[in-house]
C-alpha cells in the first residue's frame, strides 16, 4: 500500500511540473485562453467581471461563508498599469462595503508594481489600505518573499493593522520567517505553496511539506495574531481543530480557508460546525496563471477541465 501511495505521489507530482511549466508555453496559453472560461475556469473563477463576482460572493455570505477576492492579475510591468490596478481595487474594495459583504480582498505585490520599483507597490499598497478595509497580501514566488515580507513589516510599522500576509510551508526558510514576524502579532495565511520551486530552496517531497506545515500551523495557533489555516487537506484541518481544542485555542483567533470550487462540501461542513470559513473567491479576465496553478494541485482537474474543452 506504502509503494502504491508513493508511486501515485511521484505520478502526481511529476505532473504538476510537467502542468506548470506547459502554462509558459504561447501555444497552450493561446488555446485555453480562447476556450478555457466557458469550459472550465468558472469552477475555479467567479467571472470575468466585478457585478459577476459580487453575485457569487453574497451567494457565499448567505450560505454562512465569509470570502475574498483577487482581481485576478500579476507581473505588471508598465507603472501606469500599476495605476489602473489601484482604481480597480478601490472600486472593489468600494462595492463589498457599499454591497455590505463579509468580504475582504487579497492582492499579488507585482500586481501593484513589485518587479517595477518595490516603492512603487509599497505606495499602491498604502493608498489601498487607506481606505480602511482589511487586504491581504498573496505569497508569490520564492523571488518575491523578502520584498513581500519587507512591505508587510513597514506598513505595520507605519500603524497599519488592517493587513495580512501569508506563509508558503514548502520554503526552508519559512519557520524563520514565522519566528520573527511574531513579534507582530501577525495575521497569517498558511499555505503548502503552489510554484514550481528548486529544491535547494524548498522541500520537494509532499510528506516533508506535510509535516513542515503541521509544525508552522502549531506555532501560529499557540502564538499571539490570527492564522488562517487554508488548505484543503482533510488531515491537517482535523489536525488543527484537535490542537485548537487540546490548547483551548479560541475559534476566533483561527479560520479555515478554501478555494471558492474546491471541496464546497467541506467549506460548508465547518462553517455548520460553529468554524468561520472563508472562501478565496477570484475574478477578472486574466484568469490564465490562477487556472494552471489550480490544475496543477489536482491532475485530476486536468482531465475535468479537458473533457469540458473537447465536449464543447
Ligand atoms: C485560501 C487559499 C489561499 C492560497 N494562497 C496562496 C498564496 O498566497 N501563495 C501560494 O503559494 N499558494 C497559495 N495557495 C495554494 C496552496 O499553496 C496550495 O497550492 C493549494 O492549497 C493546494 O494544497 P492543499 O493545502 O490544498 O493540499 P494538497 O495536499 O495539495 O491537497 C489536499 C486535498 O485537497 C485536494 N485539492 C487540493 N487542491 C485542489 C484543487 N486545486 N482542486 C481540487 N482539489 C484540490 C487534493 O486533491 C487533496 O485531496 C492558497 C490556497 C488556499 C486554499
Amino acid at each position: 500500500m506504502a509503494a502504491v501511495a508513493q508511486l501515485n505521489g511521484a505520478v502526481n507530482a511529476g505532473l504538476r511540473k510537467g502542468i506548470l511549466a506547459a502554462a509558459d508555453s504561447p501555444r497552450v496559453q493561446g488555446l485555453v485562453r480562447r476556450h478555457g472560461l466557458r469550459f472550465g475556469a468558472a469552477r475555479f473563477v467567479a467571472g470575468e467581471t466585478l457585478d459577476e463576482c459580487v453575485a457569487v460572493l453574497r451567494g457565499l455570505n448567505e450560505q454562512g461563508l465569509a470570502a475574498n477576492t483577487t482581481l485576478l492579475g500579476e507581473g505588471v510591468l508598465e507603472p501606469t498599469q500599476t495605476e489602473a490596478v489601484v482604481s480597480a481595487y478601490r472600486e472593489v474594495i468600494d462595492r463589498l462595503v457599499a454591497e455590505g459583504l463579509r468580504a475582504n480582498v487579497a492582492l499579488k505585490l507585482t500586481h501593484l508594481g513589485l518587479e517595477i520599483d518595490e516603492e512603487l507597490s509599497f505606495e499602491n499598497l498604502r493608498r489601498l489600505l487607506g481606505q480602511g478595509s482589511f487586504i491581504r497580501i498573496d505569497m508569490e514566488q520564492s523571488q518575491f518573499v523578502e520584498a513581500t515580507l519587507r512591505i508587510y513589516r513597514r506598513l505595520r510599522e507605519a500603524g497599519f493593522d488592517n493587513i495580512g500576509t501569508v506563509l508558503q510551508a514548502y520554503l526552508y526558510r519559512t519557520p524563520d520567517d514565522l519566528e520573527s514576524l511574531l513579534e507582530l502579532a501577525p495575521n497569517l495565511r498558511l499555505v503548502k505553496g503552489a510554484y514550481l520551486e528548486p529544491e535547494t530552496i524548498a522541500h520537494p517531497r509532499k510528506a516533508d511539506v506535510d509535516a513542515a506545515y503541521a509544525r508552522l500551523m502549531e506555532r501560529m495557533l499557540s502564538s499571539s495574531g490570527h492564522t488562517a489555516i487554508a488548505t484543503h487537506d482533510e488531515s491537517l484541518i482535523d489536525h488543527a481543530i484537535r490542537y485548537a481544542e487540546e490548547h483551548a485555542i479560541d475559534r476566533e483567533r483561527f479560520e479555515f480557508q478554501l478555494l471558492y470550487g474546491v471541496r464546497p462540501k467541506l467549506q460548508l461542513d465547518l462553517a455548520r460546525r460553529g468554524y468561520k470559513v472563508l472562501v478565496a473567491t477570484p475574478y477578472g479576465p486574466e484568469w490564465y496563471p490562477y487556472l494552471m496553478r489550480r490544475l496543477g494541485e489536482r491532475p485530476a482537474n486536468l482531465l475535468f477541465f479537458m473533457k469540458n474543452t473537447l465536449r464543447g
